[in-house]
């Protein structure tokens, strides 16, 4: 198997245009066309990791943190990311990071937190935005459904849980073919009407590219016309964070203990208790600071993130518990959804968990 082969399976897991501006995502070393002996799947490429992929086979690594994140300038080997990259291209071994493409999905990182904590009804915290367009096209009558079929395969009209989402009405196009056209319906020189049909659908930033191509590949016009709009819509397919709720409420004292059952970690940092029961639960795997304002503002009882700072904790203000689970520990689950998922899709190919436990966080 090819590495191009796995990375058609990882884009359907978590699409890499989901990910946010800032990150660097996808492919980092390696090529397309490398065989693959195994995959490694871990949280962070660390040299270590690297030793475990070289001993158990593994010539592909799928990491959730891209361990190449601020560009290098030169790989000597002076810190532990350079060492890790060195030791990979010796090995002639290819890594991918999956990062804010999985955050942002809403089966991603912190879907998994939220079903380990029982969370139901769950909807993204902070919905992404700046990612929907709008594709209004002209399609003859007689071809729309022809034009819709290969909009839909291209990935177009997919809202949340629905597919085939499209809107259409009649109307009449004109046109006059000028000298050097080869037009499908009328004359050169000559004003065309036709029943035409106004069609409409939804895609999301990054698919623009194939759905242009589906579009001119299907539409009998040998000019298209069509518009795409920036839409200013929140996203219902991506965003951070998921807010959901407890079937049954919980003490304050209760849902920490939970909190840290789930996370399996020793200690938990929380701000003051706010004489509260706790429902409604924000959850967002990894540095979630950004997005404490958002919890408030959804009403959420409870926050649970990471890397919270000192002023962080004040900013709870008596309206929701704040709680830093630690950034590993609330990512943790990550890497075993990534290992199932391409287990699933590549059932007789060698998919393997790092075993190399990457936390650089102590607890004493
Ligand atoms: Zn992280």
């Amino acid at each position: 198997m090819k590495v191009g082969e796995i990375l058609k399976v990882l884009e359907s897991l978590a699409p890499l245009r989901r990910a946010e501006d800032f990150d660097n995502v996808g492919l980092l070393l390696g090529n397309t066309q490398q065989t693959v002996t195994g995959v490694l799947v871990c949280h962070d490429a660390l040299e270590a990791v690297v030793d475990e992929a070289v001993a158990k086979n593994c010539n592909f690594i799928v990491a959730f943190h891209p361990i190449i994140f601020g560009g290098l300038k030169s790989i000597t080997g002076k810190n532990y990311v350079e060492r890790a990259v060195l030791k990979m291209i010796k090995n002639d071994i290819a890594l991918y990071a999956i990062h804010t493409a999985l955050d942002n999905d809403a089966a991603g990182v912190s879907a998994y937190l939220a079903e380990a904590l029982g969370l139901q009804n769950c909807r993204f915290l902070v919905p992404k935005k700046e990612q929907l367009r709008q594709l209004t096209t002209y399609v003859p009558e007689a071809n729309v459904n022809q034009v819709k079929d290969a909009l839909f395969m291209a990935g177009g009209g997919h809202i949340s849980n629905y597919s085939e989402c499209s809107f259409s009405n009649n109307g009449t196009g004109t046109f006059k073919p000028e000298e050097d056209a080869t037009p499908v319906i009328g004359a050169v020189g000559k004003r065309s009407e036709v029943n035409e049909v106004r069609l409409e659908m939804l895609f999301e930033a990054g698919q623009e590219a194939a759905l242009l191509n589906a579009l001119k590949q299907a539409h009998p016009y040998e000019e298209v016309a069509y518009q795409i709009y920036k839409l200013e819509n929140e996203s219902s397919n991506a965003g951070l964070g998921l807010i959901g709720e407890f079937e049954n409420e919980l003490s304050e004292a209760d849902f920490l203990q939970l909190t840290k059952s789930v996370l399996k970690t020793p200690v938990l940092r929380h701000s003051a208790f706010i004489n509260k029961k706790i429902k409604r639960v924000a959850v967002l795997g990894g540095s979630g600071s950004s997005a404490i304002h958002a919890a408030k503002r959804a009403k959420a009882d409870a926050y649970i993130t990471a890397d919270l700072k000192y002023h962080d904790f004040f900013s709870a203000e008596n309206q929701l518990l704040l709680v830093d689970g630690g950034h590993y520990e609330t990512e943790q689950f990550t890497k075993y959804k990534i290992a199932d998922f391409l287990k699933e899709k590549l059932p007789n190919f060698a998919i393997i968990l790092a075993n190399t436990n990457t936390n650089p966080v102590n607890y004493l």
